[in-house]
């Protein structure tokens, strides 16, 4: 047998790691949630997270606003952005065109999605990526051929994953064979879709597990505080709100006692993951920050010491 390395025994590296908070947000449709949102963006920037993820129209259908956003973010805000890129309905080189403009703004984080397939139910265009498995290769060549700009830090790669199976899938199996795939393709992490049921997540993780996936699985949270967003976001995904906790938040006398409701599911089933072994939380915050903040107060989520640093290196710079 040999001895414990030096790497092992080392005290530093006992104990739990600090856990990781993102957020997600979407490119503005109009200057009046531009200006919102850049509220918003200042009010998230205050809790320091460690990224912030802007959506993708499925076929690029914003491809303008996000790359403008994502830009905005990397020039007049600490936050670092992961930009979300789909490959429905785009081929390989025009595909290859935005991840080297991502590049050149600065980001180094990409979630690798499909997107939704065309509600017409149309053939995907001709030499159209297929896959998000086949996004990930794309970008790992794109990488691949900018190596040298790249020494200082490489492109993190995140893919979505499912505690509910997805709805074209045949079984929660087929998922978790899925999300093999993408880590065996590169995949550095993934970020799950939304869900609402507490035992969800831990299911997740425990079949990915067995299965091989070692990546580190972000639950994604939506605050679980409006019954339109919550059904919306139910037809729109597939995954069933649980129909108790609409009956509730429809029952609410007032705002205010549906916020507090609706907070309190948040955390409960922020805290159910995090007990089942959650590395981070990622928040969906529709692009506003209140019941997010919410929750996160709610949380007290052991987080890095740099927020404190990089506050006071940003009062020096503003002084
Ligand atoms: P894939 O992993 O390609 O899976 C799509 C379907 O194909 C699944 O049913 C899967 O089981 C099946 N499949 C995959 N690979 C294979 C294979 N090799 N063989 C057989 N079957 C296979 N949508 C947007 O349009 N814009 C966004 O910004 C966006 N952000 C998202 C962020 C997160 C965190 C999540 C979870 C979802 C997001 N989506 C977004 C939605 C996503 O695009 C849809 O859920 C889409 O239907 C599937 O995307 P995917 O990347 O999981 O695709």
């Amino acid at each position: 047998m040999s001895p414990p390395s030096l790497i092992d025994s080392h005290p530093n590296l006992a104990g739990a790691a600090p856990v990781a908070l993102s957020y997600e947000l979407f490119p503005p449709k109009s200057p009046a949630a531009a200006e919102s949102l850049w509220t918003t963006i200042r009010e998230l920037e205050s809790t320091d997270p460690d990224y912030v993820s802007v959506t993708y129209g499925a076929s690029g259908s914003n491809r303008g606003t996000a790359v403008e956003l994502i830009n905005r973010l990397v020039q007049e805000t600490t936050l670092r952005p992961l930009a979300h890129l789909t490959c429905v309905g785009s081929t390989a080189q025009e595909l290859a065109d935005v991840i080297g403009e991502l590049l050149d703004v600065g980001v180094r984080g990409i979630l690798a999605l499909r997107g939704d397939q065309p509600k017409d139910g149309g053939l995907p265009a001709e030499g159209s990526l297929r896959y998000a498995q086949d996004l990930i290769e794309l970008i790992r060549r794109v990488e691949q051929r900018r190596s040298a700009l790249l020494c200082a830090g490489k492109v993190a790669v995140g893919v979505a994953a499912y505690p509910a199976r997805h709805p074209e899938s045949p079984s929660e199996a087929h998922d978790v064979e899925v999300l093999l795939a993408k880590q065996r393709s590169g995949a550095d992490f993934a970020i799950t879709q939304v869900f609402f049921h507490t035992e969800q997540y831990a299911r997740l993780l425990s079949r990915a597990r067995r299965a091989g996936v070692t990546i580190p699985i972000i639950p994604g949270v939506m605050p679980l505080t409006s019954v339109r967003r919550l059904t919306r976001l139910g037809e729109l995904t597939g995954v069933e709100p649980a129909p108790e906790l609409i009956e509730r938040l429809a029952a609410a006398a007032t705002d205010a006692e549906r916020n507090r409701i609706g907070v309190a599911a948040t955390v409960d089933l922020a805290n159910a993951a995090l007990d089942a072994g959650a590395p981070g939380l990622h928040l969906y915050t529709f692009n506003e920050h209140a019941s997010a903040l919410e929750v996160l107060d709610k949380l007290a989520l052991p987080r890095p010491r740099r927020g404190i640093q990089r506050s006071a290196a940003r009062r020096q710079l503003a002084s």
